[in-house]
């Protein structure tokens, strides 16, 4: 144990030894270790240290002695030892609001073992498709089944030939028809605005007017839409070294927008928030928090503002986990608004979220390790707000849901 006094000794050593060898020493580095011979670099206020250094003391670079490992081969192991709880099945049954899983009479047997190990009731499969034919097929499917009340399914708009002549009515006609073979909502997909095109060949924004009869026939059919409007932020920005999803958008290239081909992040967020303020009988569902969940007084700004929007938290856990004091404040405040929804089904990693949402614990792993250098702590929301979470908003929103047999 180093005492007061060898403190003091050491900083003394140091203090002399440093005025001493002046530059020479701090090129070398402080001494005192066993034989270190690191480089030392001196920066100035508001510099950073040169590629290969890191700053070991204020306003002093230092490169480590061996070689860095590269980001893909650093993988420390945590020494914290801390309670664990495990959930692997969440405390209340859930409705997940965001899925693409097509059921079949082969599927969903297996489906739905899986989902009662997990207490998840009810799944929403986004991919309904834009004909309504093919809508009806999927719900018969269902409800020729023995888990009628276990699935749903939203539909589409195919954008082709949108603003030109004769679109409009059949997209019209094709939604209202879907509803009636059975969808219980409308899903838009991230094409809207990023790539689909109009019928003169220009990009269709979120906000296009010629999209407005769509909105409104979703109110007057008393069906959410669920939209996925961009992508992450740092999709949009330049890939260097300060983008925090460097290695995701290293590992698969075919997620980064180039500016030169596609709209900026904030045009994309200018429209569809365009388009949810013009619309205020339709309900929103937001997608992947409206990827807000790293800015989540922006997104408490306009859900304040527009009471038709509800966020969903498929794909974005890793921005709850990192800020759980921040997050569960923000879900109790809007615990009326908050859906639950994955988007991707794979059984094993639905722990993760009822983890972060029910527990209190700390630094613990995230399942997508490109995603979030980071780990994830737990929010331990109140029971009432778990419930809201998990189905009582959607049993609001979506009205087509099974509405009879839930907790009070
Ligand atoms: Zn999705």
């Amino acid at each position: 144990m180093r005492g007061p006094r060898s403190s003091f000794v050491s900083l003394l050593i140091v203090s002399l030894a440093l005025a001493a060898g002046g530059a020479l020493l701090a090129q070398r580095g402080q001494g005192g270790g066993r034989g270190q011979q690191a480089n030392r670099v001196e920066i100035q206020e508001g510099q950073e240290c040169p590629p290969g250094m890191t700053e070991v003391r204020h306003l002093q670079c230092q490169a480590p002695a061996d070689a860095a490992p590269s980001i893909v081969d650093y993988r420390p192991r945590s020494t914290v030892v801390a309670p664990e709880h495990l959930v692997p099945k969440a405390k209340y049954p859930v409705v997940d609001v965001h899925t693409h899983v097509t059921e079949t009479a082969e599927n969903m047997p297996k489906m739905t073992q899986e989902m009662d190990a997990l207490n998840l009731r009810v799944l929403v499969n986004l991919s309904g498709g834009s004909d309504p034919e093919q809508v009806k097929r999927k719900v018969d499917a269902i409800k020729a089944s023995p888990y009628k009340d276990r699935f749903r399914v939203f539909a589409n708009v195919n954008w082709n030939g949108a603003g030109g002549p004769g679109w409009k009515e059949k997209a019209l006609a094709d939604l209202e028809q879907a509803v009636k073979n059975g969808a219980i909502g409308l899903k838009i997909f991230k094409g809207l605005g990023l790539s689909d095109k109009k019928a003169d060949g220009s990009r269709l924004h979120v906000d296009d007017p010629d999209l407005d009869p769509i909105w409104d026939l979703c109110a007057r059919l008393n069906i959410p839409v669920i939209i996925h409007t961009a992508d992450p932020e740092e999709f949009f920005q330049p890939l260097d070294y300060k983008n925090e999803r460097w290695l995701e958008l290293n590992v698969f290239p075919g997620r980064r927008y180039p500016q030169d081909r596609y709209p900026s992040f904030e045009e994309l967020m200018k429209e569809r928030d365009a388009m949810f303020a013009k619309h205020p009988k339709t309900r929103y569902i937001a997608a992947h928090f409206a990827w807000y969940g790293n800015d989540l007084p922006r997104l408490s700004k306009m859900l304040d503002a527009m009471p038709n929007v509800y966020p969903e938290v498929a794909a974005v856990l890793y921005e709850f986990g990192r800020q759980p004091h921040a997050s569960r404040e923000f879900f109790i405040k809007y615990q009326d608004r908050v859906l639950f929804g994955k988007d991707t089904y794979e059984p094993s990693e639905y722990p993760y979220y009822w983890r972060v949402f029910e527990t209190t614990d700390e630094y613990f792993d995230y399942y997508r390790h490109y995603h979030a250098f980071w780990k994830l702590y737990g929010m331990g929301l109140p029971d009432e707000v778990l419930k809201k979470l998990y189905f009582r908003n959607a049993l609001k929103v979506e009205p087509g849901l099974p509405q009879s047999g839930w907790p009070q």
